[in-house]
């Protein structure tokens, strides 16, 4: 397995919409998420299943 993990970050952050969000290049499964707008963060998983859509 390659140790690129491709992420869906389309919908950007599920609180404002920023679609610049900043994930870590290492980042694993909880690692925390936080959006630079409005501040809202979460563990990534988290972040990204809050999109409703
Ligand atoms: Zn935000």
């Amino acid at each position: 397995m390659a140790d690129t993990i491709i992420v869906d970050i389309s919908g950007g952050c599920p609180n404002c919409g920023n679609p610049d969000v900043h994930v870590p290049a290492d980042y694993e499964e909880k690692t925390e998420i936080r959006c630079e707008k409005c501040g809202y963060a979460a563990p990534q998983a988290e972040f990204f299943a809050a999109k409703s859509d």
